[in-house]
């Protein structure tokens, strides 16, 4: 069996190395840019088990499990289980007041380190302008009003006995115990918080292209510089069949293509005459240098629910983050830089959830794409009624943290097998099966950071 992955970010190098470890040797993953350098450099890297119903919270699980055997195996220092908190806080952007928290109304505007040009280290220059509060936040699309903190914390609730029910580990934490764990953080309006001791930080750039080396090592071609331009399919003795690609340097038959394109995979899917329901929205992380003193090594990873933004440690910076921008963008033509808006709401986040950190040097940041679904789960597995088609794609935001489970279960509908995780079979694998759409269908784009999934 001829297999061809379109796309060597995080999801197809990990749908080839199962297939690999399944035995399969006639295996090219061919990208048309760098392994690794596409959505996958760009993401914050959390890893977090809070997920959103059991078969997710399996998929985050079994992740983190692969991630750690494929460290052991392939070396370098691309995961680290670092814990994490999940808190409540109060909105931290309730307009023109909070904006002024800086002190003098102003925000830091930074030009994109581009991760995609080369590691996933960051440096860069800085500057000043003076800047508007940010938008939207929380459950709410912009305009409208995010829930009480009360629905907040109930819904939360309810997750947090769900994942407990599913063996995940979370640890409710009182103020005065979180005070005694980080008293770096201003704990005073945190509502409610959990502690998640198995959640990770990873730098998905680094272990893409550990990924693909090996991959290498194991006669795998993974061929970088090489647009995918064309999806061909013909007639197989049941109907329509894939029956390779076409790249710039020629046609390359295969009987399987997995199409783990990202963004990009609507163009691709349009020349076989298919098309999915994917939407590309923007979303941006920044980069911090902390004050003398603080590492951001010691800092724990923490996601404010109600606030709406994420931090972690990032190779010797604190990284930044927000949700979801909810306007579906062009992949060919997106704004690369932060906002300064976004620079702005990140500082003030930073300094309120973490008064030392005032002064904290920005010293990066990029936007890059996420890939909405309508149901907001991946599409996987066979698709469009071409047989020998299947699909990688549909992270929400959330690819890198489950990229490992799925390249399982992926590898194991292309070979015709059972899904499963680690060998046990996995309940309810219809909700990710990708031909549950058949072509696109419209949808508003979902906030990333809500608290309804678990619901
Ligand atoms: C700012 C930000 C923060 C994020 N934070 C997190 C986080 O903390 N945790 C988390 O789990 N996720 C996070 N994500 C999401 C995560 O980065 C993505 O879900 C994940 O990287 C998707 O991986 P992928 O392999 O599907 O896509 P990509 O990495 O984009 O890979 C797709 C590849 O396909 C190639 N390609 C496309 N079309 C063609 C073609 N025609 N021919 C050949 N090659 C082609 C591209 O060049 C690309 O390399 C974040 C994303 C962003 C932008």
């Amino acid at each position: 069996m001829e297999i061809v992955v379109v796309g060597a970010g995080i999801v197809g190098l990990e749908v080839a190395w199962h297939l690999r470890e399944a035995g399969i040797r006639r295996l090219a993953v061919i990208d048309r840019g760098a392994a690794g350098r596409g959505a996958t450099a760009h993401g914050a890297g959390l890893l977090s088990h809070f997920a959103w119903n059991p078969l997710d919270a399996r998929l985050v699980r079994r992740s983190a499990e692969l991630y750690a055997s494929q460290q052991a195996e392939l070396g370098g220092s691309f995961f680290r289980v670092t814990g994490s908190y999940v808190v409540v806080g109060a909105p931290t952007e309730p307009g023109a007041a909070a904006a002024s928290a800086d002190g003098d109304g102003e925000g830091t505007r930074v030009g994109p380190r581009d991760p995609g040009q080369g590691g996933d280290a960051a440096r860069h220059a800085t500057g000043r302008g003076g800047l508007p509060p940010t938008g939207a936040v929380g459950d709410a699309p912009q305009g409208r009003t995010a829930p009480a903190t009360e629905e907040v914390i109930r819904r939360l609730r309810r997750r947090v006995a769900m994942l407990r029910a599913v063996g995940v580990a979370v640890e409710a934490v009182d103020p005065a115990a979180g005070i005694a764990a980080v008293p770096a953080w201003n704990w005073d309006d945190i509502a409610a918080a959990w502690f998640l001791p198995h959640d990770g930080a990873l730098l998905p750039g680094d272990g893409a292209q550990l990924l693909a080396r090996r991959l290498r090592q194991r006669e795998v071609k993974v061929l970088e510089g090489s647009p995918v331009r064309e999806l061909a399919t013909g007639s197989g003795p049941g109907g329509p069949a894939v029956a390779g690609v076409h790249t710039a340097e020629g046609p390359v038959a295969a009987d399987v293509v997995v199409v783990a394109a990202g963004v990009w995979t609507r163009s691709l899917l349009r020349t076989a005459g298919l098309d999915a329901p994917i939407k590309p929205y923007r979303t941006q992380l920044s980069l911090w240098a902390l004050p003398e003193g603080i590492d951001p090594d010691d800092v724990p990873p923490l996601h404010d629910v109600t606030g709406a933004y994420y931090w972690l440690p990032r190779q010797g910076l604190l990284a930044v983050g927000d949700g979801t921008g909810l306007v579906e963008e062009d992949p060919d033509a997106f704004r690369r830089d932060p906002d300064p808006e976004f620079l702005a709401a990140s500082r003030r986040r930073l300094e309120h959830r973490m008064p030392a950190a005032r002064g904290a040097e920005a010293v990066g940041g990029w936007a890059h794409l996420c890939d909405a679904t309508p149901d907001r789960r991946p599409l996987l597995g066979p698709y469009g009624g071409v047989a020998g088609l299947h699909l990688a794609v549909g992270f929400n935001g959330f690819g890198v943290m489950r990229a490992p489970a799925v390249g399982e279960l992926v590898a194991a509908f292309v070979l015709g097998e059972e899904p499963a995780l680690g060998g046990e079979p996995v309940a309810g694998i219809e909700s990710l099966r990708a031909d549950r759409f058949d072509g696109f269908v419209d949808f508003p784009i979902g906030q990333g950071f809500n608290t309804v999934d678990a619901d």
